[in-house]
């Protein structure tokens, strides 16, 4: 059966007082009776991750990297590998986020080098996908979010996609304040699940968490959480107030 995840990604904010404040009220702020079995997982950027790690030791919480190179190693400069994550005791990584995509160039193909690394350590992979404003416009979103699973994810053998938990963020509504509704999210969600049972089978299907993500707040978490192929959120903004987070995740 699959988890209700509730996953922060901070990007770019936090400096390691503040990101050691963020995840101090996080941990004493979870009540574990209110949380219905759902996963916590927080991307803190890579220079605070061994900090935010030791915090949560022996807490529910979980730790991510928000990026990470395809390779285990080299001349690379700047850049940090999933065997160096692992060995911090970071256990996924976000991939593909449409900022990654449009900033820095990301491609569908780089993509799924960089998910075959991170799998090829043992790590989980958060995958982010969604369409652009333009796209969904022309109507074109599903072939989009098609194309993106198909060049990214749909070379991998069945049996890894337990270590895989997708997150659909149209760009649209990413830090913009404009949040698809809780239809346009169950309709697209419902779509993913219906690829992956065309292309694997119903089990696989059945399995994964699926998340949404784009400008969830306390305020609209509960209607979206509520549709039922949306197994939780990423959330960028509302994740890096430990209150508005908590609210989040108390009210899948
Ligand atoms: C994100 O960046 O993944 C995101 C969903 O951001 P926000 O919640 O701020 O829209």
């Amino acid at each position: 059966m699959r988890k209700n995840i509730i996953a922060g990604n901070w990007k770019m904010n936090k400096n390691l007082s503040e990101a050691k404040e963020l995840i101090k009220g996080i941990k004493e702020g979870v009540l574990l009776e209110k949380i219905n079995n759902t996963r916590i997982i927080v991307a803190p950027s890579f220079v605070n991750l061994l900090s935010v790690v030791k915090v949560t030791e022996e807490s529910i919480i979980e730790v991510a990297a928000q990026n990470v190179h395809e390779l285990n190693s080299g001349a690379f400069t700047g850049e940090v590998s999933a065997n160096m994550l692992s060995g911090i005791g970071v256990k996924s990584v976000i991939v593909g986020h449409s900022e990654r995509r449009s900033i820095y160039a990301e491609s569908n193909e780089l993509l799924a080098k960089k998910i075959d690394g991170a799998l090829a350590n043992k790590m989980e992979v958060i995958f982010c996908f969604g369409e652009s404003l333009e796209d969904r416009t022309l109507g074109k979103q599903f072939q989009v979010i098609e194309e993106q699973l198909k060049s990214s994810l749909f070379h991998l053998p069945e049996e890894v996609f337990a270590s895989i938990i997708l997150a659909y963020e149209p760009v649209w509504a990413i830090g913009t304040g404009e949040t698809a509704t809780p239809e346009q999210a169950q309709e697209m969600h419902l779509y993913i699940r219906n690829l992956l049972k065309k292309n694997y089978n119903e089990k696989l299907s059945d399995n994964i968490s699926i998340l949404y993500g784009g400008s969830v707040k306390p305020s609209n978490a509960k209607e979206i959480f509520s549709k039922p192929d949306v197994d939780g959120g990423l959330i960028g903004g509302a994740s890096l107030n430990s209150s508005d987070f908590l609210k989040i995740i108390e009210s899948i």
